[in-house]
C-alpha cells in the first residue's frame, strides 16, 4: 500500500551543476504519477529505478519550459521500448500545438501508442476539477497563480469500504445478506430485536491518504482550503524572504508564502523545492519555512517522502 513521492528535478528556470529543473513520481499502490517533465526527465527516472512502461498518467502543470521541455525525449523512449498500452497527459490547452508538432515530424519513429492530451480547464480560483479516478484514487487539478496558464493537483485515495467488527459477527450471527448491508453503511432491521446500527457495528479499515502539489505559483488566499489538511503539500520556494519582491513580479512564492500556507491549511508535512539558480545550498530555504511550520522538507535529487498508512481497529 505504497503512498510516497520522489523528488528528481528540483530547480527552477535555469538548471544547476546539481540540479535538473521539475520532475516528480508520485506512488500511489503501485501506479506511477509523473508531475512535471523538465529536461532530463527519463535519465532521472532510469537513474531512480522507475520504469517509463509503467507511467501511464502525466500532469504537465505548465508550459514554461522547465516543466515541460523533457516530455519529447520521454515520449519518444516509451516508443521505442515497445509502449504499447495509452498514456494521458494532463496539460493546459496550448500544449495540443506542441503534441501535434512532435507527433507530425517524429510520429513515424517510434510512437506506436495512443496519446491522450487532457486539457487542464477552469480558472476559478479554489475550485477543484476531477481529471483523474481510479478503484482506489482520486486526482484533481486546480488553478494556481503565474504568469501563464497553471495547475496545481491534488491527489486522495478513497474511502475504503467499511469492514465488520469481527467481535459482533461472533456475537449476532449475523448472516452473510446483513454483513453486505452494514458494510455498504446500511443499518438492519431485525424486527423485534432491534435495529443493528451499520455505525457500532462497522469501521474504515485506514485512513484515506492525501497530497497536493503546487508549481508555480504567487501565494493567494483561496490555495488554503484547496490543501486543507493533506498528508503532504509539496510546493515551490523558489526565493528566500529577502527576495519577496522579485518572487512577486515573477509570480513566484518565497519559503515564507510556502510555510504560511502549509500552517494555515493545517498540513502535516511540507517538501520546499523549485529552488533558485542563484542558491548552492537551500538550507537557509527550510530554516526560513521551519521557523513558522515545524515538519518542512526539502526536495533533493531521488529523495523520497513517504506517507505511511495509518491502520484503525474498533
Ligand atoms: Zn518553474
Ligand atoms: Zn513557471
Amino acid at each position: 500500500m505504497d503512498f510516497n513521492f520522489t523528488t528528481l528535478g528540483t530547480a527552477s528556470a535555469l538548471p544547476t551543476k546539481g540540479r535538473y529543473p521539475s520532475a516528480h513520481v508520485l506512488n500511489i499502490r503501485g501506479r506511477l504519477f509523473l508531475i512535471d517533465c523538465g529536461e532530463g526527465t527519463q535519465m532521472l527516472l532510469f537513474k531512480y529505478g522507475f520504469s517509463i512502461l509503467k507511467i501511464d498518467n502525466i500532469f504537465l502543470s505548465h508550459l514554461h519550459g522547465d516543466h515541460c521541455f523533457g516530455i519529447f525525449g520521454l515520449l519518444s523512449s516509451m516508443g521505442m521500448k515497445g509502449r504499447t498500452s495509452k498514456l494521458t497527459i494532463h496539460a493546459p490547452a496550448a500544449f495540443k500545438g506542441i503534441l501535434d508538432m512532435f507527433l507530425h515530424h517524429f510520429e513515424g519513429d517510434a510512437i506506436k501508442y495512443e496519446i491522450v492530451h487532457n486539457v487542464l480547464e477552469g480558472s476559478v480560483r479554489g475550485e477543484l476539477n476531477k481529471i483523474f479516478e481510479s478503484r482506489n484514487i482520486e486526482g484533481y487539478s486546480f488553478p494556481l497563480n503565474h504568469r501563464v496558464p497553471t495547475y496545481g493537483f491534488l491527489f486522495r485515495e478513497k474511502i475504503p469500504p467499511l469492514n465488520v467488527v469481527k467481535s459482533k459477527i461472533e456475537e449476532y450471527h449475523l448472516t452473510l445478506k446483513e454483513i453486505a448491508l452494514l458494510k455498504s453503511g446500511q443499518d438492519v432491521d431485525r424486527g423485534d430485536e432491534g435495529m443493528l446500527r451499520a455505525e457500532e457495528f462497522t469501521y474504515k479499515p485506514f485512513k484515506p491518504r492525501s497530497f497536493a502539489y503546487c508549481s508555480d505559483t504567487a501565494p493567494f488566499k483561496e490555495l488554503v482550503n484547496v490543501v486543507a489538511g493533506v498528508d503532504l503539500l509539496y510546493h515551490e520556494a523558489t526565493f528566500a524572504n529577502d527576495l519577496e519582491a522579485t518572487a512577486k513580479t515573477t509570480f513566484h512564492s518565497t519559503a515564507t508564502d510556502a510555510a504560511l500556507l502549509a500552517k494555515d491549511a493545517g498540513v502535516k508535512g511540507l517538501v520546499i523545492g523549485h529552488y533558485s539558480s542563484r542558491y548552492s545550498s537551500v538550507d537557509h530555504l527550510k530554516e526560513e519555512a521551519q521557523a513558522i511550520f515545524e515538519n518542512v522538507y526539502l526536495a533533493s535529487k531521488g529523495e523520497k517522502f513517504e506517507v505511511p498508512l495509518e491502520r484503525l481497529s474498533k
